[in-house]
């Protein structure tokens, strides 16, 4: 699926040795800005504008990272209470990267989000 890439896409640019764990249709990475320790993107491999423009087995190779990297965070951060998943789609949504990707963000105690 890694044929599928843009040029100046900095999502279908990213290093190997940057991808924590991946599969057939999708790779998750730590976010470079996180708004929480440990704050992962799990992002498709294939270059599409946003969530609402993948496929089904995308949407099944997502989920199945956003699994795996739930369990990761929990089995390395024992003070991780819940999670937030996150999709902006389109930049009226706050969308900055064009490439599609969902938020996985731990929360703990104290770090409740208010929106
Ligand atoms: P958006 O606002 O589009 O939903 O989220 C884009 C996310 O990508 C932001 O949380 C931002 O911190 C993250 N980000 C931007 N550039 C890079 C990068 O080069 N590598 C990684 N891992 N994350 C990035
Ligand atoms: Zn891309």
């Amino acid at each position: 699926q890694y044929e599928h890439r843009e040029k100046d896409c900095i999502f279908c640019l990213i290093e190997k040795k940057r991808i924590v764990s991946e599969n057939n249709l999708a790779f998750l990475v730590y976010d470079q800005y996180p708004v929480s320790d440990l704050h992962c993107l799990v992002i498709p491999k294939r270059h599409t504008a946003d969530y609402f423009s993948i496929s089904q087995p995308e949407i099944n190779a997502v989920n199945r990272l956003v699994q795996d990297g739930r369990e990761m965070i929990l089995k390395r951060d024992k003070t991780v209470l819940g999670f937030n998943l996150g999709l902006n789609c389109g930049e009226a949504a706050g969308q900055t990267v064009m490439h599609t990707h969902l938020h996985l963000i731990p929360r703990r105690e104290g770090d409740t989000p208010t929106v």
